[in-house]
């Protein structure tokens, strides 16, 4: 007999929200709590299977830390502006907002009817006037500090979206969304100096707790190298290049000078007879993205200019040559070429016939001394574009005035909301569709009173999750952006989790964004989150990745209806290691519907005695989980829970309290099932309102073995057990490792165990 998992979740579901439950109070007199994952893009194709992954992980640290005592601020909203909405509606003439809005329904729904114990009355929406409304305020923040400006830029344009891209928009030269070849374009962008805060978003990273994968990503993304600015002086003329080396102490190696083909000296310094060859490269190199200039793996190309320049440390003459792989905006556009001591140097050097000569390195310090350089930081990191020439997305709040040039939108007028539009395609010239309305256009200078036109450029997709869980704090006030008592009471958000994919720019923006509204006065903390981690992708049955094309999409739909919540939320836990990609496995899901139904069944075992094993199994239990959770280790953690059902069913009784006791660990996990057997036995209210059980330490006392794990003869890893475990409850805490995992993951063929010695699966 297996449960009816359709009327359980259902009235549990119920219970959970006309009571609420889960909803953080603002009192201070418990310790505050607040777990943060990241708010969905509400796509049109629903929930994934991946979503899930995340939430249920936080989902049960959150629970368990209610029970502890603590008050949770648990929250769910959605970040949807976004290009899908903006091409549905490009496409079909509907406003995006009602696509958004009924995705939105669509994930709340499957959001609840897996039982998160979400707070859902501060759910926030970013494309909702009255948030983004602080979304503009912010923007204006940056305005009036002067670290929003206004710049020609060569940005990355997408032919086929009519678009601009960041940098991190482009994948291999592509258009992240479309795949189409991206083109570089002149416009006028809004920008924001995010690398004024390069260093500090560097030096504060040691004054959080992340993942050390996730540090070195925000690292790299930042790259800071030290090294010098030294002059070379052009031969035969007033002019000098000024080169960025790392390698100073390299000095006395230098063959040549490359110089970035846009750089102004290369029209200046250009021989006659090389003038021919250098335009010609020059006008080649202008398509080239920049990322298919720094590719490492291309053949190497360049033209000598004709000129030469003078090392500064040994006054010897070297030629200056023009390469694309010197960008003209990162550093100072040129380099010297030392291929000594340089792999891609020395690539060059054999490709154009250079010279390669043998010199002795000096010291730091001396060769800036020796060439009259200049000691120098500097960083990957460059300014952020913040201008899209789309409708979807908040609305710049700026005007621009023949007089008074761009001037803020006073405060009593946000937000500037997004006007209804016929056509949603950007214009062919690039422009907004909201250029072509000339009542949002045209409008009056806040200044003078004359007439002035309104910004028509939007914000990226970025902007409203830069700051999203300042709002939860504060969800609904009407008067800023959060109250400083809120803030002051939740933030840092203590654990974050999300996707790797999120781990540099998201990070990165927002940890920026929460230091500039710092520095201006508006929030109580430098750094918004204090521990982040992220969890491992779900891949599908044949371990590559989930896609609608190929047809192997999980639909937790499917799942939910077909074995209930809690098998979706037990089996995602299961299925491997948090933070590694794990595939999916309908017999896994199967398997965790059946522990399921094994622990209902547990209530029919109540008697006044229980073996003493039971006894002992439980405060083990308890002790497992406790550690777990806290540990991220969830699949060990049910592996557990299922060993602690097979020792009941085993010995065939329980004790009332026992089992009560055991559906206090159990309901992280297993929220449903654990409230219905809690009712079953008479238990009053939510299992979530009781006390998180201690164990008693003088039940952990045991005699352990050490057993060693093989995957097909080869050992994987080793288990500590006690020495009396069952065969059954070993082989579930072998095949529960972390590294055995990862080789066995389907049913083994055959699984060999000695007592007391070893565990072998036969894959
Ligand atoms: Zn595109
Ligand atoms: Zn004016």
């Amino acid at each position: 007999m297996s449960y009816d998992h359709k009327s359980v979740d259902g009235k549990w579901q119920k219970r959970w929200m006309d009571a609420g439950v889960f909803e953080a109070k603002e009192d201070s007199s418990k310790e505050k709590c607040y777990l943060l994952v990241e708010f969905p893009y509400p796509s049109g194709d629903g929930l994934h299977v991946g979503h899930p992954r995340s939430y249920t992980a936080m989902d049960i640290v959150a629970r368990k830390k209610r029970m502890e005592g603590k008050n949770v601020l648990f929250p769910m909203g959605w970040d949807a502006f976004g290009l899908p909405a903006e091409n549905y509606a490009i496409k079909t003439g509907n406003h995006p907002g009602t696509f958004t809005e009924k995705n939105i329904n669509t994930f709340r729904r499957q959001l609840q009817s897996l039982g998160f114990s979400f707070d859902w009355s501060r759910e926030v929406n970013t494309t909702d006037p009255a948030y983004y409304k602080w979304t503009q305020w912010m923007f204006l923040e940056f305005f009036k500090a002067g670290l929003a400006y206004k710049a020609e830029m060569a940005i990355n344009w997408c032919p086929k979206d009519l678009c601009g891209l960041a940098n991190e928009e482009v994948i291999a030269g592509k258009c992240e969304r479309c795949g189409t070849p991206v083109e570089k374009k002149l416009k006028s962008q809004w920008m924001i100096a995010i690398t004024k805060y390069a260093d500090r978003l560097l030096a504060d990273l040691d004054t959080v707790d992340y993942l050390p994968k996730i540090k070195k990503q925000q690292e790299e993304w930042i790259g800071r190298s030290e090294g010098a600015e030294i002059d070379f002086a052009v031969d035969g003329s007033s002019e000098k290049i000024t080169v960025f080396t790392t390698r100073p102490d390299t000095i006395f190696g230098v063959t040549y000078v490359v110089l970035a083909p846009e750089h102004p000296l290369v029209v200046l310094i250009a021989s006659d007879e090389q003038r021919g060859a250098v335009d010609e490269y020059t006008a080649s190199v202008k398509s080239k993205t920049d990322i298919e200039r720094g590719d490492e793996t291309k053949t190497k190309t360049g033209v000598c200019t004709g000129a030469y320049v003078i090392n500064p440390a040994n006054d010897e003459k070297v030629p200056v040559w023009i390469a694309d792989y010197v960008l003209g905006h990162y550093g100072t556009g040129a380099v010297m070429a030392v291929p000594q001591h340089d792999d891609r140097d020395r690539a060059f050097s054999e490709a154009m016939n250079l010279p390669i000569v043998d010199r002795p390195l000096v010291s730091f310090d001396e060769a800036v001394e020796k060439t009259s350089g200049r000691k120098k930081v500097q960083y990957k990191l460059r300014d952020w574009v913040f201008s899209r020439q789309r409708y979807w997305g908040e609305p710049i709040p700026l005007v621009h005035c023949e007089v008074d040039g761009w001037v803020a939108v006073p405060i009593e007028q946000l937000p500037v909301v997004l006007p209804v539009v016929e056509k949603y395609q950007p214009s062919e010239n690039g422009e907004s569709p909201l250029a072509s309305i000339d009542s949002f256009v045209n409008t009056k200078c806040p200044q003078c009173g004359g007439a002035a036109r309104r910004e028509t450029d939007t914000m990226p997709n970025w902007a409203g999750s830069s700051w999203y869980f300042l709002r939860y704090a504060d969800a609904h006030n009407d008067n800023e952006f959060a109250s400083k008592e809120a803030l002051k009471q939740w933030m840092p958000v203590d654990i974050y989790n999300g996707g790797m994919e999120h781990t540099t720019l998201h990070l990165l923006y927002s940890r920026f964004w929460n230091k500039f509204l710092f520095d201006r006065g508006h929030v109580p903390t430098s750094e918004p989150y204090a521990r982040r981690l992220s969890h491992g992708l779900i891949m599908s049955e044949d371990g590559t990745k989930m896609s609608k094309s190929k047809g192997n999409v999980v639909n937790p739909d499917e799942i939910v209806n077909e074995h209930g919540a809690d098998t979706l939320r037990m089996y995602e836990m299961f299925m491997g290691p948090f933070s590694e990609p794990v595939p999916w496995n309908t017999n896994g899901v199967i398997g965790v519907r059946r522990f399921l139904d094994k622990a209902m069944k547990m209530t029919e075992k109540i008697s006044d005695r229980e073996d003493a094993e039971v006894t002992k199994m439980l405060h083990k239990t308890i002790v497992k989980i406790t550690d777990d959770i806290e540990g991220f280790g969830f699949n060990t953690a049910v592996a557990q829970l299922m060993m602690f059902v097979n020792v009941v069913q085993e010995k065939g009784s329980i004790t009332k309290e026992s089992l009560m006791t055991f559906l206090r660990v159990l309901v992280p996990f297993a929220p449903h099932v654990a409230n219905e057997m809690w009712e079953n036995l008479g238990g009053e209210g939510f299992v979530e309102e009781q006390e998180w059980p201690v164990a008693d330490a003088s039940m952990l006392k045991d005699d352990t073995v050490e057993i060693a794990v093989q995957v097909n003869g080869k050992l994987r890893g080793t288990i500590v057990v006690g020495s009396d475990e069952t065969e059954e409850a070993i082989v579930t805490m072998a095949r529960a490792d972390e590294n055995v995992a990862k080789y066995v993951i389907d049913e083994p063929k055959k699984t060999i165990v000695v007592k007391g010695k070893l565990v072998n699966f036969v894959v």
